[in-house]
């Protein structure tokens, strides 16, 4: 009775709901593309799946992760998402990786997946992913969103396009993600369920099941703009000379990522909480700091920083800041190269900031 609105559309069937069953799909991101997607492949019995992220819950993920719920701040996000989603359905069984995948246990963990998701929030991992993908020869089902518009789409090297065939490589200026440019939580909705529809397809796809009168993303890009409630659906062509794909699989190097930031902050999880034990840095503007900051913090803007004026060596353990993690993470680099140690910075930023605030120039 579980599946009966789903098993009686003629184009699924008990065979449809069968191949579900067995499917295994491994999702990379449990944020806000990953938490309605996996909801929707747990209630509709996707047999297996893969969690892949490092992160615990925070305030400001709730406004969109619909996977998470206030009293969930602090925790792990894989671990509340396999509550929740076997708490839904008990047929489903998530196998939890609670890492950032990364070129060393990337081919590892996705071995044993028949379809991924790309679900992350960075165009690093993007990358990673889909040369993964077309290395082990698996369709990636790929969203994005930024702002008020969202993208989806299925690379599949074998079968089409890869994602280098549209942007070759990775872009060398830094690209806002959600937390400086913003994203509403009901378009992580739209493109997230998109993404699970397509996860769906591929299922019956792989099984030779895929109604004749259905087709998936595979080689076409849909943009959806929730400003003005347009979608558009453009082809994709392969690119012969793509510097993936047109390689022989064996020959793929999967590329290394910059994660050390994310890595530092996953080992003290606890900023907020223990915050007097750490010496703060503010890398927001004037402006910024005079409406409020970390007590005790010391302030340097990243304009300045990036003009050449580093302050002198500070000892002992510090963070940095800004408003939403982006530009921090920036000044963490810019730190580290010029030998700062035991630095780290503060992903939620002052937007997520929870502590105590010092006001006043
Ligand atoms: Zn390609």
């Amino acid at each position: 009775m579980r599946y009966a609105r789903q098993t009686v559309l003629a184009d699924l069937g008990q065979e449809g709901q069968a191949a579900f069953a067995e499917a295994k799909v491994l999702i990379v991101g449990v944020g806000g593309l990953g938490s309605p997607l996996a909801l929707y492949l747990a209630a509709a019995g996707v047999g297996c799946l893969g969690l892949v992220d490092a992160d615990r819950v925070s305030l400001s993920n709730l406004q969109r992760q619909i996977l998470f719920q206030t009293p969930d701040i602090g925790q792990t996000k894989v671990t509340i998402a396999k509550n929740n989603l076997e708490a839904l359905n008990p047929d489903v069984r998530c196998v939890l990786h609670p890492v950032f995948l990364d070129n060393q246990n990337a081919e590892d963990i996705a071995k044993d997946y028949e379809i991924i998701v790309d679900a992350s929030d960075n165009f690093e991992t993007k990358y990673l992913l889909n040369d993964l993908c077309v290395k082990l020869n698996r369709p990636l089902v790929y969203g994005s969103i930024l702002r008020f518009k969202g993208q989806a789409s299925v690379f599949w090297a074998e079968r089409g396009p890869c994602y280098r065939c549209l942007f070759p490589r990775l872009p060398r200026e830094a690209i806002p993600n959600c937390a400086e440019a913003g994203v509403l939580g009901a378009l992580a909705g739209v493109i997230g369920s998109i993404q699970a529809l397509e996860v769906m397809k591929l299922i019956l796809l792989m099984k030779d099941r895929l109604p004749v009168h259905h087709e998936t993303l595979l080689g076409r890009l849909l943009s959806f703009d929730a400003a003005t409630m347009t979608q558009t659906i453009n082809r994709l062509p392969k690119d012969p000379d793509c510097p993936v794909c047109s390689r022989a699989r064996e020959d793929i190097v999967l590329p290394e990522l910059d994660l050390s930031c994310a890595l530092e902050t996953e080992a003290v999880p606890n900023l907020a909480r223990d915050w007097q034990n750490y010496r703060w840095i503010d890398v927001r503007e004037q402006g910024e700091w005079d409406q409020g900051r970390v007590p005790n913090a010391l302030h340097w803007p990243l304009s300045k920083l990036n003009q050449g004026l580093i302050p002198e060596k500070i000892s002992g353990p510090t963070v940095i800041y800004c408003q939403s993690g982006v530009r921090s993470r920036q000044a963490l680099k810019r730190l580290k190269a010029e030998d700062f140690v035991a630095v780290l910075h503060y992903p939620e930023g002052f937007g997520g900031w929870v502590g105590p605030v010092e006001r006043g120039k």
